[in-house]
C-alpha cells in the first residue's frame, strides 16, 4: 500500500510513514513533520457531507495515514466515544455567526478533539511494538489536563504534568489533580510555569535518560493533532453550504499557537471551498500582525482573560511559511535562522497586495471581549466563552451577507467562570462536570522548581 510520507519543513530529514512521524513528534532537524503532498478532495465533497463526524473522520485519516483500515475505524471510535455530544462537533445559530462547538469533550475544551485521538494512537501504537512510553509535560492550563484526560488509564504509558504551584485556576488544577488513575503523575512545582518549562527542557536534552526512561511530549506541534482537527472544518462547513445553499464559508478562529487555524488552511487546500480563514488573537497579537503587516515579531506575553492564547511566538507558524515559501526547505531555514537571531521577520506581500489573500486577521481586546460575551448573552441567548469571543469579535467584522461565518468555540464558558461573571454581572457559566469536581479527591506531588528533584521523581515512577 502507497501512503503518504512526512517530510521535515528544515529538509534535512530522511521521509518517513504516519507512525513513525507521530512517535517522532519533532522533526530530528529541528523542523516539524508535514505530508510530503496534500490530497485534492475535490470531487468527494458531496458524498461527504453525508457522513457522520467519525465517518468523516475515517475518510479523511486515511489519507494520511499507514495504519490498517480497521484498526484505524477502532482509533476513532474509540476516541470520539469519550464526547457528550452524538455530533462530536456539533453546530450552533447565535445572531449572525454559527457556532462550532468544539468542548464537548472530557476536559471541556476543543484540544479534547486531537488529543483523545493521540492517546489512543499512542497506545495502539505501543501494544504493536510492545513499548512503553513516559510522558513528561509543562501546563499553565488547558493541554496538560486534556492530555491526562487521553492517557488515563492506559497500559503502557504513564504521564508526568508539571503546573506551577498555586499558579493555575483552582478549577484548573482540579481538573488534572482529581484524576485518580496510577499512571497518573502530577506535579505541583514551587516556581513559575517558566521554571516548570525549563526544567522539562533539561531533562528533554540528557539524552541518556530520555532514552532510558521511554520519555515523549505531548506538544502541539505533533502532527496527529493538526490532522485531527481538519475534520470539523470540513464537517460544520459542508454542513453549512448544504443548509444554506451557499458555494463557500468563511472561519474565525481564535489563535495562540497556530495550530486549530493551521488545521483549517490544510482543509481549504485540500479543497474545501473557504474563502477566508478570520484570525484572531487578544492582546498577546504577533499572529494578527504578521498578517495585517507581514512581519512577524516578538513582543512580551501579557496575561489576559484569554489565557490559552497568551502566547508570543506559535510553534506551528513555521508550518505555514514552509507553504509560502513554496516549500523551499533552504528559504525556510534562512528565514528561521533571522528570526532566531533577530526575534523578526518578514514576508513580501502577495499579488494582492496582503499579506495572503485567503487571511484576514485582528485582536480582541479584554473590554472587547467582555462586551463580546455580554451581547452574545443579552441578545442572542448564548453564552461566549472568552476565548471564543475574541474570535466571534474579529469574525463579525469580516462578515458578509451571502457567506455564512463560522465561529469556532474552543473552550465551555463554565471553564472560565469568571469573566463571564465580568462581563454579564452573574455568576451563571455552570457544567455538571465541573461542579463534581468542587469536592472530588485529588491526588498531587508538591516538588520544589529544581531539576534534580523532577528528574528523580520521574526516575522513580516511570515505567
Ligand atoms: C489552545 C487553545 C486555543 C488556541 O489554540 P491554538 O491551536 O494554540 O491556536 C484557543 N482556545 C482554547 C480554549 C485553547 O485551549
Amino acid at each position: 500500500m502507497k501512503t503518504v510520507q512526512y517530510i521535515s519543513t528544515r529538509g534535512r530529514t530522511p521521509p518517513m510513514g504516519f507512525q513513525e512521524a507521530v512517535m517522532t513528534g519533532l522533526a530530528p532537524d529541528g523542523g516539524l513533520l508535514v505530508p510530503e503532498a496534500f490530497p485534492d478532495v475535490r470531487d468527494r465533497l458531496d458524498e461527504w457531507s453525508r457522513l457522520s463526524y467519525q465517518d468523516l473522520a475515517y475518510e479523511i485519516f486515511r489519507l494520511f495515514v499507514d495504519i490498517p483500515d480497521p484498526d484505524l475505524r477502532g482509533l476513532i471510535d474509540r476516541s470520539y466515544r469519550t464526547f457528550r455530544h452524538p455530533d462530536v462537533a456539533p453546530l450552533a445559530k447565535a445572531g449572525p455567526v454559527r457556532i462550532l462547538e468544539l468542548f464537548h469533550g472530557p476536559t471541556l475544551a476543543f484540544k479534547d478533539i486531537a488529543l483523545q485521538f493521540l492517546s489512543q494512537f499512542f497506545e495502539y501504537n505501543l501494544e504493536r511494538s510492545n513499548g512503553r512510553l513516559n510522558i513528561l509535560g509543562a501546563t499553565s492550563g488547558d493541554t496538560g489536563s486534556a492530555a491526562i484526560h487521553g492517557v488515563r488509564g492506559k497500559d503502557r504509558i504513564n504521564i508526568f504534568i508539571m503546573h506551577p504551584h498555586g499558579r493555575v485556576s483552582p478549577l484548573q488544577e482540579r481538573q488534572m489533580t482529581a484524576v485518580l488513575d496510577p499512571n497518573v503523575f502530577n506535579i505541583a512545582v514551587d516556581g513559575t510555569f517558566d521554571d516548570c518549562q525549563r526544567i522539562m527542557k533539561t531533562i528533554f536534552e540528557d539524552v541518556p535518560f530520555k532514552t532510558e526512561h521511554a520519555l515523549g511530549a505531548i506538544n502541539s506541534v505533533n502532527w496527529a493533532r493538526v490532522m485531527a482537527q481538519i475534520v470539523y472544518y470540513f464537517s460544520s462547513g459542508l454542513k453549512v453550504m448544504k443548509e444554506t445553499g451557499a458555494g463557500s464559508v468563511r472561519f474565525a478562529v481564535p489563535t495562540g499557537n497556530f495550530g486549530d487555524v493551521l488545521a483549517g488552511y490544510y482543509a481549504h487546500r485540500m479543497g474545501l471551498p473557504v474563502s477566508r480563514l478570520v484570525l484572531a488573537t487578544n492582546e498577546n497579537d504577533i499572529l494578527s500582525r504578521f498578517f495585517s503587516s507581514g512581519e512577524y515579531s516578538v513582543g512580551s506575553v501579557v496575561p489576559t482573560i484569554s489565557p490559552s492564547m497568551d502566547i508570543q511566538v506559535a510553534s506551528n507558524f513555521e508550518r505555514y511559511l514552509f507553504e509560502r515559501v513554496g516549500r523551499n526547505a533552504e528559504d525556510l531555514c534562512s528565514l528561521m535562522k533571522g528570526f532566531t537571531a533577530s526575534g523578526r521577520l518578514t514576508i513580501e506581500p502577495g499579488s494582492e497586495g496582503v499579506v495572503d489573500a485567503l487571511f484576514r486577521a485582528g485582536v480582541g481586546s479584554t473590554r472587547d471581549t467582555l462586551g463580546v460575551i455580554r451581547r452574545y448573552h443579552e441578545e442572542y441567548g448564548y453564552l461566549l466563552d472568552p476565548h471564543t469571543a475574541v474570535g466571534v469579535y474579529v469574525g463579525e467584522q469580516h462578515g458578509s451577507d451571502d457567506e455564512p461565518m463560522i465561529c469556532l468555540a474552543t473552550a465551555h464558558p463554565a471553564k472560565f467562570s469568571k469573566a463571564i461573571e465580568d462581563a454579564v454581572g452573574e455568576d451563571i457559566a455552570r457544567h455538571e462536570i465541573l461542579e463534581a469536581l468542587k469536592d472530588a479527591d485529588t491526588r498531587c506531588e508538591r516538588l520544589p522548581a529544581d531539576l534534580e528533584a523532577v528528574r528523580d521523581y520521574v526516575a522513580a515512577h516511570a515505567l
